[in-house]
């Protein structure tokens, strides 16, 4: 299990997180919502050791996981989808579906790992031999998707995987966040459609200028009339 407790970031002098706690159990799908610039992205930042907190505390199993590099925290089961995809560019699909299992060393594991992503995402399939920045938008998010999986993480953060996709593609990503849960693997995602973020997940955070606002069931959020006005277009 995650858990954030009283978790402070900043940039500089500018306080980005101001206290968050939150929590993703076994086999959860946690969803954070919120406006522009509320730290859902530092958040996420933060648990994959891109950021250091000032304060506070990150477990991840009863461990205190601030502090450690990336990689450690890549190696001990936690995979992060960045915003913006950040596929290599200059590197094939198959060389970066190869980067996401960098830290494995299970040979047999990894290709029978990359027969899977091919299978559940045969557009990258037919495009392995090709450099990633040649490939769509929604190419590259599927892409950025399946090298988080390979690491075979336990959980796997996303942030805002629908971002700039055209609406038959956020469904398909929506289904495949879905699929990953259904799995068993925990879910943290970032998503600026809160109304399909509510819709999905077990349980959902409201962030604001650092802070969470409300948390609980992503039914609870939806009906809340502040997350309604907020984000949801009105009662
Ligand atoms: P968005 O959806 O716009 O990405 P967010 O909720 O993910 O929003 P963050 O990106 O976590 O928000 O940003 C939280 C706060 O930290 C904002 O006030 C933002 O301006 C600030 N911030 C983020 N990154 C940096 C940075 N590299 N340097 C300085 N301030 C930053």
């Amino acid at each position: 299990m995650l858990r954030l407790e009283e978790v402070e970031v900043a940039y500089g002098r500018v306080a980005a997180l101001r206290g968050i706690s939150l929590e993703v159990r076994e086999g959860e799908l946690v969803s954070l919502i919120g406006a522009n610039g509320a730290g859902k992205s530092t958040t996420l930042k933060t648990v994959s050791g891109l950021l250091k907190p000032a304060a506070g505390r990150v477990t991840w199993d009863g461990q205190p996981i601030a502090g450690l590099s990336p990689r450690e925290i890549l190696r001990r089961g936690i995979a992060h989808c960045p915003e913006g995809r950040r596929v290599f560019p200059h590197l094939s699909v198959r060389e970066n579906l190869m980067m996401g299992a960098l830290l494995r060393r299970d040979a047999a594991g990894i290709a029978q790992d990359l027969d899977a992503m091919y299978a559940r995402f045969p557009r990258l399939q037919e495009r392995a031999g090709q450099a990633a920045g040649t490939l769509s938008g929604g190419e590259q998010q599927m892409l950025a998707i399946a090298r988080a999986l390979m690491s075979r993480p336990r959980l796997v953060m996303f942030d805002e995987p629908s971002l700039g996709l055209a609406p038959a593609l956020v469904q398909q990503v929506f289904e495949i966040v879905q699929e990953v849960r259904r799995q068993g693997l925990m879910v943290l995602m970032v998503e600026q459609n809160a109304l399909a973020a509510l819709g999905l997940c077990d349980r959902a955070y409201l962030l604001e200028t650092g802070r969470v606002v409300r948390a609980g069931s992503g039914p609870a959020l939806m009906a809340s009339a502040d997350v309604r006005e907020a984000y949801l277009g009105g009662r």
